[in-house]
């Protein structure tokens, strides 16, 4: 009898690691929350430990034609810190894991290692070990992220109740977009390199690519602010894949509003340039690394007047489903077209 074959697309990223999740027992009553949330919560006497890991690879996270070696250090531990930062938690310490192809000198090293300490010094992490090796397939980089958070201030994606509201920090789709130019100026670049790069004009979006910043800052403010949100992601996929997840997680549904989203105009006019619809990258481009989290309407009045948090929408009964409400006021149903790497 053949055996059964099943293509990693047929389930997706997602349904592949449900199907890990659900093969796994918990042994020890200290992993209170295993896999399913941006982070681990691991019960350490009055607090909880937070755990959190990610990998970025050459050719499929990054490419080195465009990535400078020193913002590639800093944004491979940001990601990590932004998932510490979901859980409501503070960095303490990261290990940074290594492998490279013979192409690259100690000098390269050095440069990304120059951005790992930027990063750690602005996030307040120590780096407290790795692991070094060779690599037959590009430069491959893994960090884990240890952090702390209080009990009763860790936050889940799965907290949100029906009419809480729902809440973005920063801008949305700026990192795509940036992509995509850098994505334009290599191809220019490889038929005439006579050329340089016309960058001043993105300097904002492409900046937003190559050194996103987890906001911890905003974790810092909330707790000054006296806010617990009610559940918490961070934007790494994209609004949609994230808002779905909030949905699933807390099983309830979502509404937001497409004249509510937070889009810089540098991102507007990029995508009016390159016929990419602004809505579109905020919604599914993916890598802007703010927060999204929802609140009691009771703490509204805290934060109405902060600067860079806005209210995007409301939580809703699951029957209600996941919806956007356009600018032309049409209901739209949310999907999930986040960076699904094994079906796209
Ligand atoms: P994020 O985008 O916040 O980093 P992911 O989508 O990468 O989150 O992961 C979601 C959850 O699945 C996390 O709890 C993560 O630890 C877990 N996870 C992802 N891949 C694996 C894997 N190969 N084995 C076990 N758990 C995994
Ligand atoms: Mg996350």
């Amino acid at each position: 009898m053949e055996e059964k074959r099943t293509e990693i697309s047929e389930l997706g990223e997602f349904g592949l690691i449900d199907r890990i999740s659900q093969t796994v027992e918990i042994q020890h009553p200290e992993s209170v929350l295993g896999i399913g949330d941006d982070a681990a919560l691991i019960d350490s006497g009055d607090h909880y430990t937070v755990l959190s890991t990610d990998m970025l690879l050459e050719g499929i996270h990054f490419d080195l034609a465009y990535m400078p070696l020193q913002h590639l250090g800093y944004k491979a531990v940001a990601i990590n810190i932004s998932d510490i930062a979901a859980m409501n938690a503070v960095p303490k310490q990261i290990t940074v894991n290594i492998g490279m192809s013979n192409r690259f000198s100690v000098e390269a090293v050095e440069a990304f290692y120059a951005g790992v300490r930027a990063a750690c010094e602005n996030f307040k992490a120590d780096l407290v070990g790795g692991d070094t090796s060779s690599s037959a397939s590009g430069f491959v980089i893994s960090v884990t992220a240890i952090g702390t958070v209080k009990k009763e201030k860790a936050i889940r994606r799965s907290g949100a109740q029906s009419g809480d509201i729902i809440c973005v920090t920063g801008d949305l789709g700026a990192a795509y977009l940036g992509l995509q130019v850098l994505e334009r100026e290599k191809q220019v670049f490889l038929t005439n390199p006579e050329m340089q790069p016309q960058l001043e004009k993105y300097d904002y979006i492409v900046g937003r690519q190559l050194r996103p910043q987890a906001r911890m800052d905003i974790i810092h403010e909330l707790d000054e602010l006296g806010v617990v949100p009610t559940s918490m992601i961070d934007i790494s996929d994209g609004l949609g894949s994230e808002l779905l997840h909030l949905s699933r997680a807390s099983s309830l549904g979502v509404r937001i509003f497409e004249d509510k989203l937070p889009i810089d105009k540098q991102t507007y006019d990029t995508g009016y340039e390159l016929g990419i619809d602004a809505t579109t990258a905020a919604l599914n481009g993916g890598e802007d690394y703010e927060l999204l989290f929802t609140i009691r309407e009771n703490d509204l009045e805290k934060l109405k007047n902060h600067a860079d948090i806005h209210f995007i929408g409301d939580m809703q009964s699951l029957k209600d489903g996941n919806i956007m409400v356009t600018k032309g006021e049409n209901v739209v149903s949310i999907k999930a077209q986040g960076w699904d790497h094994y079906s796209r």
